[in-house]
């Protein structure tokens, strides 16, 4: 399968990885929308929100607190940030693969 955050989940093709683990890799956004922009994104491959089934609600929950750490981590827990995923192609979703943006001025 040629979905290329699998690809970068595998190490198959670079990427700015700034944490991984068991579950997911956080890389840099190839073309940044703000100082930091991360990725975050789960090693399974999953489409998108739509795809997500009951049983990975604790996947989903701990996505959102890796994006906590990531925040304090990079120092802008207390001044801020954005999470964003976007669903579906007309929503501008171009990598078919779940995502969750992590932005900061
Ligand atoms: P989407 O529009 O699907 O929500 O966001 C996909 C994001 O992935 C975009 O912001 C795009 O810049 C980023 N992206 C696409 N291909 C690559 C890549 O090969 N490497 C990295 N680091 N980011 C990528
Ligand atoms: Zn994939």
């Amino acid at each position: 399968m040629d979905c290329i955050f699998c690809q970068i989940s595998k190490g198959e093709i670079p990427a700015e990885i700034i944490y991984h683990d068991k579950l997911f890799v956080v890389f840099k956004d190839i073309k940044p929308k703000a100082r930091l922009h991360f990725l975050i994104v789960p090693r399974r491959h999953i489409v998108s929100i739509n795809d997500l089934k009951l049983k990975d609600a604790m996947l989903a929950g701990k996505m959102i607190l890796l994006a906590r750490k990531i925040a304090r981590d990079q120092g802008v827990a207390d001044s801020g940030y954005q999470l964003h995923f976007n669903v579906g192609r007309g929503a501008g979703q171009l990598v078919e693969h779940l995502h969750l943006h992590f932005m900061a001025a």
